[in-house]
Parts: structure tokens; sequence; C-alpha cells
């Protein structure tokens, strides 16, 4: 590694957040514990590098000019008993088969992100969450509090901060293993797969692995070079919402004295602190790693143009990425407008689908649950819409896990009501299991060849 993080000479822009509204912040009850913790992950290694990042941007960049296609996906709420190497490699192994169907479905490189490796703390609608007449603090992701409802498991306790970095650390290392290790290279396209090939997405999957296999075959019995194929950049991103964690892992880098945040390659801010004068857009338009916004159904022209101004006042393309979840019912109503209104302001912006938070319901058994047809709906009508407006859909974002939960309604298997309580592992949101990610990606596959 040929370049090092610097301390000394910190731009001013790095303290810019502090004395701003800060929204969805833990409240401690000992801040000395506080900086003790952040003194501490201040003088640890950065979990990722500037040329990693400046790489992602390049990518994010074509992306923003349809030259390349965004996945991000992986847990709405990362756990640290989740942080498990079998979920992990779960996890990896879905989104390679999904960039795999996405790439050979529409003949174009696939760029792609985990929410992983610090996706550790969430946004909360309530401070506090009241059962049988009993209010404690909610909870705020296992980088903050405990899930358990009990006045011990929810307080604060900022030593979590230090177990997400090194939760974080050990799954990024297995991540760069299994990328770099040959696990990821495109010729173990089959062992990728998982479960019975009577499941209709499996059997689909297969066969395409198995058009892929003779393609290889071919291009190796005209002696082409495998190198290319044998590993794959896996890029880490997480909502950068706690912003002591952010500013702790944010660095100067030596070769350009520039700030990068070294806790994620890619961060986002989410729908609930995207305030144009709030602390986290502020903390993001400091450092150098591209940025998200999410984009509910509230969101104007002028709030993003304002927003490009503080986060990409340069105007690069690939910096800021739009991730619009606006929910299947509104999206015709919301987005077209929208995607009208930026493109006309002349600011570069890359569009991204997040088909998951505008379609959040209860089922009637009480679950939060999610309708596998309203996501397909969004991403349909997304691509339909941007496309329309003469802009390019650029990438999803999708909350997803490797595992065989039963947490998203329909899909191939038909997922009903009765089963959610099957398998629902999730502690926030619901996400989509391993084949109903793979039929979306089947979905985004055919819209982007269109
Ligand atoms: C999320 O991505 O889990 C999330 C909370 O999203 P949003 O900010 O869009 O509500
Ligand atoms: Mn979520």
């Amino acid at each position: 590694m040929t370049e090092t993080f610097e301390t000394s000479s910190v731009p001013d822009e790095r303290n810019a957040w502090r004395g701003r509204p800060a929204l969805q912040q833990p409240k401690y009850e000992d801040y000395q514990e506080l900086n003790q913790v952040t003194s501490d992950l201040k003088t640890r290694p950065p979990l990722v590098f500037a040329g990693e990042v400046d790489k992602l941007s390049r990518s994010l960049a074509a992306a923003a000019e349809g030259k390349s296609f965004i996945l991000t996906g992986g847990d709405c709420a990362e756990t640290f008993v989740g942080s498990t190497a079998d979920k992990i490699r779960a996890k990896i192994q879905t989104i390679l088969q999904m960039s795999v169907v996405i790439s050979y479905g529409a003949s174009m490189p696939v760029v792609k992100i985990g929410r992983i490796a610090g996706q550790y703390s969430k946004p909360r609608s309530a401070d506090l969450e009241t059962r049988n007449g009993i209010s404690l603090p909610s909870y705020r992701g296992d980088a903050v509090n405990g899930f358990g409802f009990t006045a011990e498991e929810r307080r604060p306790d900022p030593h979590r901060l230090m177990e997400m970095y090194q939760r974080s650390a050990t799954s990024l290392n297995l991540i760069r293993a299994f990328t770099r290790g040959g696990y990821a290279d495109l010729r173990q396209v089959h062992n990728w797969n998982r479960g019975f090939t009577d499941n209709p997405a499996y059997a689909r999957y297969e066969n395409l692995a198995g058009e892929i296999d003779r393609a290889l075959r071919f291009m190796e019995a005209v002696g082409s070079d495998f190198e290319a194929i044998s590993f794959v950049d896996l890029y880490s991103a997480h909502e950068a919402l706690l912003l002591e964690y952010e500013d702790a892992m944010t660095r100067v880098d030596s070769r350009t004295g520039d700030l990068y945040n070294t806790s994620a390659h890619y961060l986002w801010i989410g729908e609930r602190t995207r305030q144009l004068d709030g602390a986290h857009v502020q903390q993001c338009a400091s450092v150098r790693n591209p940025i998200g916004v999410k984009l509910g159904p509230t969101a104007t022209a002028e709030d993003v143009i304002a927003l490009s101004k503080v986060i990409n006042p340069n105007n690069e393309i690939g910096r800021l990425s739009l991730i619009t979840r606006m929910g299947a019912k509104q999206i015709y109503e919301r987005l077209p407008q929208l995607v009208r209104e930026v493109k006309a302001a002349g600011i570069p912006v890359l569009w991204i689908c997040d088909p998951m938070h505008g379609n959040t319901v209860t089922s009637g058994t009480g679950y939060k649950t999610r309708r596998f047809d309203d996501i397909m709906n969004e991403v349909a009508a997304f691509f339909e819409i941007v496309v329309n407006e003469g802009a390019i859909p650029g990438g999803i974002h999708v909350e997803l896990t490797g595992d065989d939960v039963t947490e998203v309604l329909g899909g191939a298997e038909e997922l009903t009501e009765d089963a959610l309580a099957d398998n629902y592992e999730t502690l926030v949101d619901p996400r989509l299991n391993h084949q109903q990610s793979l039929e979306l990606a089947f979905l985004v596959a055919q819209m982007l060849g269109k």
C-alpha cells in the first residue's frame, strides 16, 4: 500500500459539520466515554483506502453516463451476531449472482457495492419505544444499543462504535479474500447457485450459468487471458448516520491533502437526515468519497439542486447519486417531474432506484413486510420514467440477504402472509431472500437490455 493517511494539517472543512443541527444521534449518558472511544478510533487503521474510493468514483461516473450499472445490496441493518463468515459469504454470493445475471443479460459491466461492513446504525421515527406501558430508547442499530427490550440493552453504549469498527474490519477482510482469492472467479458461476433448480429463479440462473460456461470454454479455446475475470471489486457502503464515528474515520490522504471517510467506499445520507443545513450533509460534503442521497416522495428539484451545490460544487460526474424511494404507488406522480427539472438544471447526477423503502407495509399478522410485486413494479417504473425523461437509470439499491428468509411477500415461491413467521429474522426492514434477489436481477437485465 503506497498511501498513508495523516492527521496533521487538517483542512477547515473537516469540522464544518459541528454546530449544525444533528438529527438521529444517540443520547449518551457519558460523553467523556464517547471521546475515549473516538480518540481510540482515530488511531486505528483505515478500513478502506483513497485509491479504492477514487476507483469507485470513476465507476460511478461511468454509470452516470450509461456505461455501467450500479448494484447495491445488503441488510437494512447488519447485526454483530450476523457478521459471520457464512452469512457474509451468502450475501457476497447473491450480489455476485445478481451482477452476473445483469451483466450477461444486458452486456453491461456491473459495479458491485455491498450494504456490508458498516451498516450498523438506523434512523428511527421515534426516540422511544413503548411496550405494555414501559418506554425505552428505540433500537438504533447494534452500533448504538441492543435490540432486547430492557433498559440495560437499550442504553446507548459508545463502546459499540469500536465493535462496529472491528466487525467492519473482519467483514472487509473476508470480502477481500473472497473477491481476490479465486472465489469470485467467473468460472465459479455454477458454484454460487444455491437451493434446488425446481425453483424457477435458480433454474433460470442455472441455464444462464451454462451459457456463460460455454462462452468461457470458447474463450479458453481461443487463448483468452482469464486474469480479468478471476477477481472482482466489491465496494462497501452504509448510511453515514453516526457523525462521531464517521468523523473519527475521516483522514487526510497524504497523496493529495484531501479528506476521505475511510469507514466505507460509498456513503449515503438518509431521507431523514438530508436537510441542507444539517450536520450530515455538511460532513459528507467535506470528504472525497462518492455520496448518495435518499429521496422520498416529498423531495423537490430545488432540494436536489441545493444539495448538489453543497455536495458537488464542481459538478463532478458520479460524485452525487440520487437514490429515489418513491413507492410503487407514488412513483408515476413524483419521479417524472423531479427527473425533468434536475435534468433541466444541468447538474450531473446518477439516478439510482431504491424500490424498498417506499413499499413497506404491515401484514395482517403484524409483520413489517413488502410485496415483491410492488418492488418489481417500482423498478420497472423507474426505468420507464427515467428513460422517458431522457436521463439514465444508473442502478438499484436493495435490501437483501443471501439466506432463505421469509420477509418479503410473493415472488416465484409465492410467499404468503402466513409464511412470514417461518423465518423472519430482520431486526428492522424486510429483505429480499436469495431467490427473490435473483428474480429482481432478471427483471433489471430485461429492462437494461431494452
Ligand atoms: C434504509 O436505507 O434502510 C433507510 C432507512 O432508508 P431511507 O433513508 O430511504 O428511509
Ligand atoms: Mn431499511
